[in-house]
């Protein structure tokens, strides 16, 4: 079946639920949101963009960021990165912070918010938190061939100001050791990450290396060495939506990211990227519309990540 008939029949089947769940509130900026939106895009091997809906409209991709400073990290800061961050699920939501108590001030993971704070702290290094956060943006525009990807300040200054949990879980690590930088170093760093918008189809295309071991498939670029790429994927596959990990893996089976800007990045290896948005969230802060249409898609496409 074409692709366009099966994104047809994946917004038909969304289309009475549109507006469910909650669009996150915590973040005020994200409150402002039309809970109705949806939006899909597919990018292929080829290059072929597959969208429909608000695929073009851009929003606050949150901790799907995470994703991509992740690989980044691997690249460049290389095994000892592990020293500062695990590779476990965590079991937990993602502003939990039990858990540093008990493991010395080390996050489960990099996807998990404190995962994602040591994994920018290792990145700005010692060249402060705009040429990091600069060299990320030419990275995602890059890879998404589009320059109109931005970072929405507003969004970041929102976060900033209500910022208390994420500030007490970098300040917990810190007081462990963890972190290199000034705490609000980091966290300025972070909600700026955090605070990328890109669209589907922008979000899709930049991650497109991922389906593909690492290379982008149309310009040739290499972004991740092939194991590191595999790395990200089983990350993204355990760890990319907290406590929710295992019933996205068991109701999707692809490596996944969900943002609490009502996004979630889906990796088909060897297939596509594919990027949905519907910002209301179920408790874990998936997108709940989101998570709906991408069991959809694997059921008419039979993508997985196990066959
Ligand atoms: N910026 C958000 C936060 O730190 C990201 C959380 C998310 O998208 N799950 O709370």
């Amino acid at each position: 079946m074409e692709m366009e008939a099966i994104l047809a029949e994946v917004a038909a089947a969304v289309e009475p639920h549109r507006g469910a769940g909650k669009v996150a509130s915590y973040i005020p900026a994200l409150a402002e949101v039309d809970p109705r939106k949806f939006g899909i895009a597919i990018v292929d091997g080829q290059g072929r963009y597959h969208c429909a809906g608000d695929c073009d409209e851009s929003f606050s991709i949150q901790s799907i960021s995470k994703v991509f400073t992740f690989a980044l990290a691997l690249e460049r800061v290389g095994p000892v990165l592990w020293k500062r961050v695990g590779r476990e699920p965590s079991g937990s939501p993602f502003n939990s912070i039990v858990q540093l108590e008990r493991e010395n001030g080390i996050p489960r993971n990099p996807l998990i918010n404190p995962g994602a704070m040591v994994v920018t702290d290792q990145l700005i290094g010692d060249r402060g938190a705009d040429a990091f956060v600069e060299e990320l943006l030419a990275l995602l525009r890059e890879e998404a061939e589009d320059d109109s990807v931005f970072i929405d300040d507003r969004v970041a200054q929102s976060e900033s100001e209500t910022g208390a949990r994420n500030r007490s879980l970098a300040w917990f690590m810190k007081a462990f050791g963890r972190l290199d930088n000034d705490v609000e170093t980091v966290l300025s760093a972070y909600f700026r990450h955090c605070a990328l918008a890109m669209s589907c189809r922008q979000l899709a295309r930049a991650a497109l290396f991922l389906a593909f071991d690492g290379r982008d498939p149309v310009t040739g670029r290499r972004v991740v060495a092939s194991r590191r790429c595999r790395r990200v994927n089983a990350m993204m596959m355990l760890c990319g939506h907290y406590d929710n990990s295992g019933e996205f893996a068991f109701r999707i089976g692809l490596p996944g990211k969900s943002g609490v800007g009502g996004g979630i990045l889906a990796i088909a290896p060897g297939k596509g990227s594919i990027a949905v948005w519907s910002p209301g969230l179920n408790a874990a802060g998936t997108s709940q519309v989101g998570a709906m249409a991408l069991e959809k898609l694997v059921e008419r496409t039979g993508w997985s990540a196990f066959v």
